[in-house]
């Protein structure tokens, strides 16, 4: 058996190379190149809080071809993989702000997404608040956190084998995330679709914070990120079709006016959704205290007796599809 013989058998026959093989394997809605109708699917509607049912935050957006996630904390990846796409079709990624409980997932992403890519698809494009350049060397740079990894993945025999057989051609390319630091204002234009960079009321001045927003033709999707009830909350999302707001707890039980600054409750949001005037209202961040029967319903009562659009009580892996600026689909977000 010659080396490439012996490579190719590998390819097939190492649990590494196995997982390779079923990672290239189409699946689920990514499988094809075709356009995709404008979907927001759910990954991660907890908190820093540990738990099983809600991963922390984490959001991702069919739209054309791009495959863009909005923060990717703690168990997001996981749901990513989990709602049946695949980490090397992941196109963009966007972070609101560095909280861990919505950026500990960015180096799962990467080295996953580069690992599995082979050097055969473009690098992942990045956006968030400084220091996102500076995580990024620290943790992807050749003195990096990853540093020692990447460079024994770039340079044994053994992993360049592996490489070699996913299709990848030495020398092996480092991973090389585009990363671009954006502010309130900014303006990032995709392929069919744009997103705008509002300012959220968070914990200034020691980490920027931000919201999003996206507008395609299909519809519009407004992401708070973190934040506490705010004019510039309003302004972003006007008139959207969906609005993410952060939810953290049940109005009335802040234990400081600090504290209900920084983060969404139900009362406060309610008012906000109503001023924007948004068709549908998706609650995320949810922490368990509220995240009970009877609680629920409650919080989703009091919204709709102020805020007269749809209420949606968020849930890892729902699905939202958008077209003709309607919510046309939920999928709720069951598992295995
Ligand atoms: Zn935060």
């Amino acid at each position: 058996m010659n080396r490439r013989e012996f490579i190719g058998t590998l390819a097939v026959s190492t649990p590494a190379a196995a997982a390779a093989a079923d990672e290239q394997r189409p699946t689920g809605p990514s499988a094809t190149s075709e356009p995709r109708p404008l979907t927001i699917t759910l990954l991660g509607t907890g908190t820093p809080a540990p738990s099983m049912e809600r991963q922390s935050s984490g959001y991702l957006i069919e739209i054309g071809t791009d495959l863009i996630v909005w923060d990717h904390g703690p168990g997001a990846h996981h749901r990513l993989i989990e709602s049946g796409h695949r980490t090397v079709d992941v196109t963009h990624a966007f972070f609101t702000h560095l909280h861990y409980d919505h950026c500990m997932d960015y180096g799962r992403l990467v080295l996953q997404r580069w690992d599995q890519g082979a050097d055969r698809i473009p690098d992942l494009q990045v956006y968030g608040p400084p220091p996102l350049a500076r995580m990024t060397e620290q943790l992807f740079g050749p003195d990096g956190v990853y540093g020692p990894d990447i460079r024994a993945r770039v340079e044994h025999r053994s992993s360049l084998d592996v490489f070699e057989a996913r299709g990848g051609k030495s020398p092996r390319k480092r991973p090389a995330p585009r990363v671009t630091e954006i502010h309130a204002g900014s303006i990032v234009q995709g392929n069919g679709w744009k997103v705008t960079v509002g300012h959220a009321q968070h914990v200034q001045p020691y980490l920027e914070c931000l919201a999003l927003r996206l507008d395609a033709k299909e519809g519009s999707i407004c992401y708070t990120g973190d934040s506490g009830p705010s004019d510039t909350i309003v302004e972003l999302a006007k008139g959207c079709d969906i609005l993410i707001h952060m939810n953290h707890y049940f109005s009335g039980t802040e234990p400081t006016p600090a504290y209900r600054a920084a983060c969404g409750n139900h009362r406060d949001n309610a008012i906000i959704a109503k001023r924007a005037g948004v068709k549908t209202l998706v609650l995320t961040h949810l922490l368990a205290q509220i995240d009970q029967p009877g609680i629920r319903e409650q919080i989703v009562h009091e919204i709709q007796q102020v805020f007269d659009g749809k209420v949606v009580w968020g849930e890892d892996l729902m699905r939202l599809g958008l077209s003709g600026s309607r919510v046309s689909t939920i999928e709720p977000g069951q598992r295995d």
